[in-house]
């Protein structure tokens, strides 16, 4: 299917989307995990370290909601080269305030979801979310499968599933990456866990698919 097929997002999707990123990621505060070797400051709230990709159409959002975030306008040649290199004109790099001025409901979709993302199996079909192995030695929540909730990972398999079927590229993207995902298990032999929403939870028949 064509890409033109697939509308822009509007500012009132991303509202509604914000409604399913709520839930909390784990049932304690997970940047005392990571603050102390980050200056105090989580790790994923640090803009280099983690450089929010928002949709324009939410940064627009945000922009007439509150002050906390501009464009990403870096000096570094590194960081200029990852803008160069960007090549969707469907979103855009931005920066916050930072940790001391966030305001928990104009955080983006980069920040609610992270370290997470959706999985796509080998039928092309989203069966769950894994972590963002890029970030695996700056997020310590990376090693600790068993401290996402339940509930954070069924809210945000809805979420997934709208944007997926909302924006080609982003099924492409993660399509990609989920393949790259099964790449390297069977170049290492290493596993990576899948964190599956409840009613896929038990379900034998995906073993062969993921
Ligand atoms: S998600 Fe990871 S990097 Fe961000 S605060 Fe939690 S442990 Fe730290
Ligand atoms: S908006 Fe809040 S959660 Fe998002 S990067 Fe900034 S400080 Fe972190």
């Amino acid at each position: 299917m064509s890409a033109k097929v697939f509308k822009d997002l509007t500012e009132d999707e991303i509202s509604y989307y914000y409604t399913l990123l709520t839930e909390e990621i784990t049932s304690y505060d997970c940047g005392t995990l990571c603050k102390d070797d980050n200056d105090g400051v989580p790790f994923c709230c640090v803009t280099e370290n983690a450089v929010p990709l928002l949709f324009k159409e939410e940064f627009s959002l945000l922009e007439s909601r509150s002050t906390l975030w501009s464009v990403w306008n870096p000096i570094e040649k590194d960081s200029k080269k990852l803008i160069n290199e960007h090549d969707d004109e469907g979103t855009i790099f931005c920066k916050c305030k930072g940790v001391a001025f966030c305001e928990r409901e104009n955080r983006s979709i980069s920040c609610r979801t992270f370290p997470l993302e959706p999985y796509i199996d080998k039928r092309g079909v989203m069966v769950g979310l894994v972590f963002m192995k890029e970030f695996s030695h700056g997020c310590p929540l990376i090693q600790r499968e068993f401290d996402i909730r339940q509930d954070f990972i069924d809210q945000h398999f809805i979420f997934w599933e709208k944007l997926l079927f909302r924006r080609k590229r982003e099924y492409d993207t993660y399509s990609d990456s989920s393949k790259s995902y099964r790449r390297d298990r069977t170049k290492t032999k290493k596993n990576f866990p899948i964190l599956f929403p409840s009613h896929l939870k038990g379900r034998d028949y995906l073993l062969k698919y993921v």
